[in-house]
């Protein structure tokens, strides 16, 4: 199948971890997942009350989560003894695997803190492996420039460079600016689920089938099947482009559990209440 607009979607406005407030746009009822992503937040907060109480201790298992900072810090700990402190333009990337706990914490007092959180699934066979963390500074995310644009390749591939982050599954994460008049093209090899997130100005999203919508700060364009993807910005204008191939494979989630069945799922909380799911769980927890 020829890459199709399947749908344009709005951020909804929610809360999570301690009441952070944040925009969800996968996850929400219209838009519950995008095989492989299970969730897309934008936590996007000028105000210290809206933010302040942060992501406290907490666990995962069966998936990856992905925290891209645009402005702010944010201090990550985890059961596995990891410690990272995310700044502007970096990204923390984890993997739960068999299971982490971890906490995720302003570490500013004031201004503005903004990033975006997604949820990568793994397939049944690496659900379980061991956790993993990679804390990505800003300056180590290689960056493609061309004419109008400039593309940080957070993971997978762009133009032939590849991405900052070693992936288990393939997926690309992009985060696009355009010039205003300017377009670029965006080749995603056999990444037949896109979505493209606008989170500055607005851009136009076309398909090799001449299909287009435009996506305005806060939409996310969800795109599926094969073929380039086309962006074109009026104004200057800044978007994630987030790909990936299709699992295709049954998906049981609770709360921050992501596995393929219903046992699975009692099992990861009958792990988590006996203090099984991470090595260290109560040590880390008492840390806290
Ligand atoms: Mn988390």
């Amino acid at each position: 199948m020829r890459r199709q607009l399947v749908k344009v979607v709005k951020g909804m406005p929610t809360s999570d971890g301690a009441g952070v407030k944040l925009k969800r746009v996968i996850g929400q009822p219209s838009m519950p997942d995008l095989d492989p992503f299970m969730l897309l937040d934008d936590f996007r907060n000028n105000d210290p009350k809206a933010y302040g109480a942060g992501f406290p201790p907490h666990p995962h298992r069966g998936f990856e989560t992905v925290t891209y900072m645009i402005e702010g810090q944010m201090e990550h700990q985890d059961s596995a003894g990891n410690r990272g402190l995310l700044r502007d333009g970096g990204v923390q990337w984890m993997t739960a695997g068999a299971g982490i706990l971890h906490s995720e914490m302003p570490k500013q007092t004031d201004g503005r803190m903004w990033g975006f959180q997604l949820w990568v699934n793994l397939p049944s066979h690496q659900k379980m492996v061991p956790p993993g963390y990679q804390d990505i500074q800003s300056a180590d995310i290689p960056e493609v420039v061309g004419k109008g644009y400039r593309v940080r390749v957070i993971a997978g591939e762009f133009e032939g460079q590849a991405g900052a982050a070693k992936t288990l599954t393939d997926v690309s994460y992009l985060d696009v600016h355009i010039d205003g008049g300017q377009r670029v093209q965006i080749d995603l090899k056999g990444q037949e689920h896109a979505v493209v997130f606008a989170y500055d100005g607005q851009t136009k999203v076309s398909t090799d089938e001449s299909e287009s919508e435009t996506v305005s700060d806060g939409d996310a364009a969800i795109l599926k099947g094969e073929g380039a993807i086309t962006l074109y910005s009026r104004n200057d204008a800044r978007v994630l482009v987030i790909a990936g191939a299709p699992l295709n494979e049954p998906v049981a989630r609770h709360g921050p559990f992501v596995m393929n069945t219903h046992d699975e799922l009692v099992q990861a909380v009958e792990d988590y209440n006996a203090g099984k799911l991470a090595p260290n769980q109560w040590e880390f927890l008492g840390r806290q």
